[in-house]
């Protein structure tokens, strides 16, 4: 008999949301994290954006499960009274030439079942005032929130439901059982192993190495991530009310494109840039030597913002299953019966909207179990 019948591995939004889903039916789980507080990694370092899900394609699981789990995330977030604002969105174009790309923007996100709105560039001035615009989509139902409440809910809920969760913690190792699987772990240089029924693999830029722990060819199957780091400017504070809502650019095909990102505290910052790495160190520092490019990527949208009026502010890294220059690939998750693992999920390459899509990552997940 396992010792456990679920084990979680990563303890970042994702991780979590499944095991304070998991754990009411089934409270005999544990979570297991390496560092030594839950959601330190990418889940602590992203633009708290719940997004609509208008970019994705229709019918992939980054759409689905962003549509589905934004409805879900805002009505958690009012149930819980955790922080959030349905602060809505503009697309703005800002050259003549890209106000042809609004509608296939609309049209996609319309099959995705998001409410959204062409503008034109006077009512899309109404709204936004100082913005470069000829033209946009408003998404009324793009909001912010408060990740770290998020994740303290969604942590003490686990707690509550009975379940564990083990802070440093990493997974070193992984062996199929008959009944199950071993996992070896490092705990402060000891080094021990307990059994699970079921593992669930929600390691986020490492998710692609747990899953070659348990046997599986990465390289053959396509789950190799590669890092693309996400770096912010922040604005002044005699700045910052330049907008009111989120403003993007018309996307390019490595991302969003920088935008205009409003905190709940009411602070400005833009960001992220889409930057490859070429190892996979945690290197989260933001370069000074971006300013300039930051800045008149900013001006194309907020004309009004100097080279002088940012300064670097945090990034986070996007874990990539698309190398630079390919199209955009969808989340894995996966129950990997077929590959002879019985009863262990794969989810890799989480990028962007992972956070909005958590609470239903966590339906998912629990569908492809039980
Ligand atoms: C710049 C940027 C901006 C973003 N903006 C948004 C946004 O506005 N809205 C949105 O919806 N999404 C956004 N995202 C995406 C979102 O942040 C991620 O999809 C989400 O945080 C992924 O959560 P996770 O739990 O899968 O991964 P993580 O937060 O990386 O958590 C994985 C955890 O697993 C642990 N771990 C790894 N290996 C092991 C091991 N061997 N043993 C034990 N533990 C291990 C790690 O320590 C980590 O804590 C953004 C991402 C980036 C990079």
């Amino acid at each position: 008999m396992p010792d456990f019948e679920i084990a979680v591995i990563g303890g970042g939004v994702v991780g979590l949301a499944i095991a304070s889903r998991l754990s009411v039916k089934h409270p005999n789980l544990v979570l297991l994290e390496k560092n030594s507080k839950y959601g330190e990694e990418t889940s602590s370092r992203n633009s708290e954006v719940i997004h609509a899900g208008i970019y994705y394609k229709p019918g992939s699981l980054k759409a689905l499960l962003c549509v589905e789990g934004r409805e879900r995330m805002y009505s958690l977030c009012k149930q819980n009274n955790i922080a959030h604002k349905q602060i809505t969105k503009l697309i703005t174009s800002s050259t003549p030439e890209e106000v042809s790309k609004l509608e296939g923007i609309y049209e996609n996100g319309t099959k995705n079942g998001v409410l959204l709105q062409i503008l034109d560039a006077e009512s899309a001035r109404k709204l936004e005032p100082n913005i470069c615009t000829y033209g946009a989509v408003f998404s009324p139902t793009t909001g912010i929130l408060s990740v770290h409440e998020l994740m303290d809910y969604y942590y003490h809920t686990t707690i509550n439901n009975g379940a564990n969760v083990q802070l440093r913690c990493p997974v070193i190792g992984i062996d199929k059982k008959p009944d199950g699987y071993e996992l070896h772990i490092e705990e402060q240089g000891q080094r021990s192993s307990f059994s699970a029924e079921l593992v669930i693999n929600a390691a986020g830029l490492g998710a692609d190495l747990v899953a070659q722990m348990a046997g599986i060819d990465i390289d053959n199957v396509g789950y190799r991530l590669v890092f693309a780091k996400g770096s912010y400017f922040a604005v002044v504070p005699s700045k910052a009310k330049l907008v009111s809502r989120l403003v993007y650019p018309v996307p390019s095909t490595e991302g969003l494109g920088v935008h205009a990102l409003v905190d709940l505290g009411g602070r400005l910052k833009f960001g992220p840039d889409v930057e490859y790495l070429n190892d996979r160190t945690f290197q989260y520092n933001v370069s000074e030597g971006k300013r300039k490019a930051f800045a008149e990527s900013i001006r194309r949208i907020l004309p009004a913002i100097a080279d002088d009026d940012i300064s670097p502010d945090m990034s986070g890294i996007r874990p990539k299953l698309q190398r630079k220059g390919e199209p955009a690939k969808d989340f894995v998750i996966v129950h990997e019966k077929e590959r002879g693992l019985e009863g262990f999920v794969n989810l890799i390459g989480i990028e962007s909207p992972g956070l909005t899509c958590s609470p239903a990552i966590a339906r998912y997940v629990e569908e492809l179990l039980f």
